[in-house]
């Protein structure tokens, strides 16, 4: 197993992802991004949905309104980072279209006009509620596809930084998903995953490997976060050490709530 590539896009290309469905790469490639935040365009009875708006960006913007020709039935997101929504105001402004996102948002910045719950039905989809990447994550699945969005990407694992993010609710949510049928995600950056079972599957042993690695290292005695990632995480970038520590933060809350890890004065012990 291993995770997924695919070339860099050509910029404000439209994509085909699934029948009825279109991509656009928005322009904001890195790190954490890949080669930019996946706006998909899916036709609907009003005309074309927007799932996730993606950052601001006039180009980005441009290509959207030239491929939808400005009949955006509905803008539908699936979590509040700001790569997913900093575009939102603009789309709104052009489009005038209503917006969708869990009815509790993560951010004062964002409200949604039409608040989804878990279960809930937009244009056909069902809304999935899947906390972990981030509290107010949905993913939307319908006849075995799903907008994974953020929650399981194929070209990266997921980020899962506290306090928004939680390893508790991410392992939840990952198999949660592990427990469905479906035969192809659409994630939030990347290409299709294909396999979805198997590659959820490395998903979470990755991260149980990650896991166990970390409750044996407090076994030899107390740890901070960021003396467990100079242990754990071999060739490091340097400029990668900060998320890196928060996803051991992250790690260790979900030992604490597994009742085998404690915070004592700073610094992280097995209990
Ligand atoms: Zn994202």
């Amino acid at each position: 197993m291993s995770f997924y590539t695919e070339a860099e896009p050509v910029r404000g290309a439209v994509l085909a992802a699934a029948p009825g469905i279109r991509r656009i790469v928005a322009p904001n490639p890195g790190g954490f991004t890949y080669w930019g935040t996946n706006t998909y365009l899916i036709e609907d009875e009003g005309g074309t949905a927007v799932l996730d708006p993606g950052p601001d960006s006039a180009d980005h913007l441009a290509a959207i309104m030239a491929a939808t020709g400005g009949r955006v039935s509905r803008i539908i997101v699936s979590h509040t980072h700001p790569d997913h929504i900093d575009g939102l105001p603009a789309l709104q402004a052009a489009t005038g279209a209503k917006t969708y996102g869990y009815k509790a948002s993560a951010t004062p910045n964002f409200t949604p006009d039409i608040a989804l719950d878990e279960g809930d039905s937009v244009a056909g989809w069902t809304a999935l509620y899947t906390p972990g990447h981030a509290a107010d994550h949905l993913c939307f699945a319908r006849d075995g596809l799903v907008f994974s969005a953020d929650h399981i990407m194929g070209w990266s694992t997921s980020v899962v930084s506290p306090p928004q993010g939680s390893m508790t609710q991410y392992f939840a949510s990952l198999r949660r998903m592990l427990g469905r049928d479906d035969r192809i995600y659409l994630p939030g950056h990347g290409p299709a995953v294909t396999d979805p079972r198997a590659h959820g599957t490395f998903l979470l042993n990755h991260r149980l490997q990650r896991e166990t690695a970390i409750a044996a290292a407090l076994a030899t005695g107390p740890q901070t976060p960021s003396e467990l990632v100079l242990a754990l995480y071999l060739d490091l970038k340097p400029a990668l050490r900060p998320a890196a520590e928060r996803s051991v933060l992250a790690h260790l809350e979900k030992l604490r709530d597994d009742g085998v890890a404690r915070l004592d004065g700073g610094v992280w012990t097995a209990s």
